[in-house]
């Protein structure tokens, strides 16, 4: 029986996105048919940061993948399934920069959202990768080399390996975009080295996660240790909610400086522990605000950072997936459930090819391109604008200072804004797209 692999697909990165890749060929058995292997830099697989949130179109690949009742073990008191039939209170929004807070909108939608801690949805994506997937750690891509009949990896610690066809899941300062980058516009080493850098979106992120009795002691009713609060205010804001079962509270304090838009971000884009005091910059806010930044020992703080909008996601042999495709601005919650969908439709595009016999990486990855870079370029500028809607940085509040009194009405349109940004976010479903991809393949 011959049993060489019909393709040597190679994910370079085992972040949410490699994984999740590889759970999906491990789920459509697709694994059995080529030879994946993961290349990640770190010594184990790890997640830098805290919570993460999941939408119902999310939720949909995550329950098809099978990983719905081992994500429902980590979920937090009060939290259910997500289900399109019950709308349920998911996203509660307040103007707090003015020492008390203002409704802004208290958000349901069918599905509401769901939190985890990073490190449990990682630990369920593990379990569900088949024992064919080889997982090689602590190899870091250092560049890559392509021949005609496939592409030779080459790592730091001076070993090679080869595939026919390279995801680039390596995140936002990914080295396989740059080769990508030069391939596409024919650009030199200088040039790729500029065009690979990613745009600062002018905001910092304190993040921090707090031990719940802390605020519980402090503050009993605070409304974050049942449910995900977003408090708004000129030039900044803060997001909390739940993880790991209720225990630990997920904060991210966000402070802007709305003219460094676009432009990179110098030094290291993550500090930690950070010698900032996050309080001095919520000071003047609500109690419950403070009560938060109060509660914030050591956060790291972190550049809010961005790919610039890519043409494609795939050339040749090379594709691209996730951050290292599209990493976007964290406001809408969805850079890894973009690289979650990236990972889902790439996989049915692969077993599609699995089952005609032929796997052609170039025509694979370009009807991947063309279901998924429209889709995931315009995330990511929704993204940039809804933090803005939560800053009051928008045209329609230049004349809003920090603190200042904003009528009913104009809350009114600005919960309008925000919940015309994410309405896709519950009442889409990625079938479609894979639908569109299955009839090009
Ligand atoms: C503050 C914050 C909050 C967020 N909240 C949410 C949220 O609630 N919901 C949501 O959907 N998204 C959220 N995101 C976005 C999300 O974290 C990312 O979009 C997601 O992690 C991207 O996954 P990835 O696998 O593409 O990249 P990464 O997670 O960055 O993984 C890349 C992997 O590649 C490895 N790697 C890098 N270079 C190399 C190399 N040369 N060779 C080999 N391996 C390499 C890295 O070690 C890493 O393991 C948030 C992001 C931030 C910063």
């Amino acid at each position: 029986m011959d049993t060489t692999p019909k393709l040597r697909l190679a994910i370079v990165g085992g972040g949410i996105g490699g994984l999740a890749l590889a759970v999906a060929l491990s789920h459509m058995k697709i694994d059995q048919e080529i030879q994946v292997d993961i290349y990640e830099s770190a010594a184990r697989i790890t997640q830098v940061g805290a919570g993460i949130t999941f939408w119902p179109r999310t939720w949909e690949i995550l329950k098809d993948l099978g990983m719905e009742d081992d994500l429902v073990a980590y979920m937090n008191p009060g939290q259910e399934l997500p289900s399109k039939m019950n709308p349920k209170l998911a996203l509660c929004y307040r103007k707090s920069d003015g020492g008390h807070n203002i409704m802004i909108s208290d958000m349901a939608f069918p599905g509401g959202s769901i939190t985890f801690h990073r490190a449990d949805v990682q630990q369920v994506l593990l379990k569900h990768i088949s024992s064919r997937v080889r997982i090689y750690l602590s190899k870091r891509l250092a560049s890559y080399h392509e021949f005609p009949d496939g592409i030779q990896l080459r790592f730091k610690d001076g070993e090679s390996a080869i595939c026919d066809m390279l995801i680039g899941a390596d995140g936002i300062n990914s080295v396989v975009r740059k080769g990508f980058l030069k391939k596409v516009y024919n650009l030199s080493e200088p040039e790729a080295t500029e065009a690979v850098r990613p745009l600062w979106s002018g905001t910092v992120v304190y993040r921090s996660l707090i031990d719940s009795n802390a605020i519980r002691r402090s503050m009993p009713n605070h409304p974050t240790l049942g449910k995900p609060m977003t408090y708004c205010g000129k030039h900044k804001h803060i997001i909390t909610y739940p993880v790991s079962q209720g225990r630990l509270i997920n904060t991210l304090a966000f402070v802007s400086d709305p003219h460094a838009e676009a432009i990179h971000f110098e030094g290291p884009s993550i500090i930690n522990p950070s010698l900032d005091n996050v309080s001095s910059f919520f000071k003047h806010w609500s109690k419950e605000v403070r009560c938060i930044t109060d509660h914030m020992t050591k956060p790291s703080r972190w550049g809010v950072e961005m790919v610039r909008p890519l043409e494609t996601y795939s050339v040749g042999r090379i594709t691209l997936l996730g951050d290292a495709a599209h990493a976007m601005t964290t406001h809408l919650a969805n850079g890894a459930s973009q690289a979650i969908e990236d990972a889902y439709i790439l996989a049915h595009i692969l077993a599609k090819a699995s089952t005609q016999g032929i796997f052609s990486p170039e025509k694979i990855g370009a009807i991947y391109s063309t279901i998924r870079q429209p889709f995931s370029n315009a995330v990511a500028k929704a993204s940039l604008e809804q933090g803005r809607y939560y800053e009051f940085s928008t045209a329609e509040f230049e004349d809003v200072a920090e603190g200042d009194a904003v009528s009913q009405e104009r809350l009114r349109g600005l919960a309008k804004e925000i919940h015309d940004r994410m309405e896709w976010m519950w009442n889409s479903s990625i079938s479609g797209d894979v639908q569109s991809a299955l009839s090009m393949a």
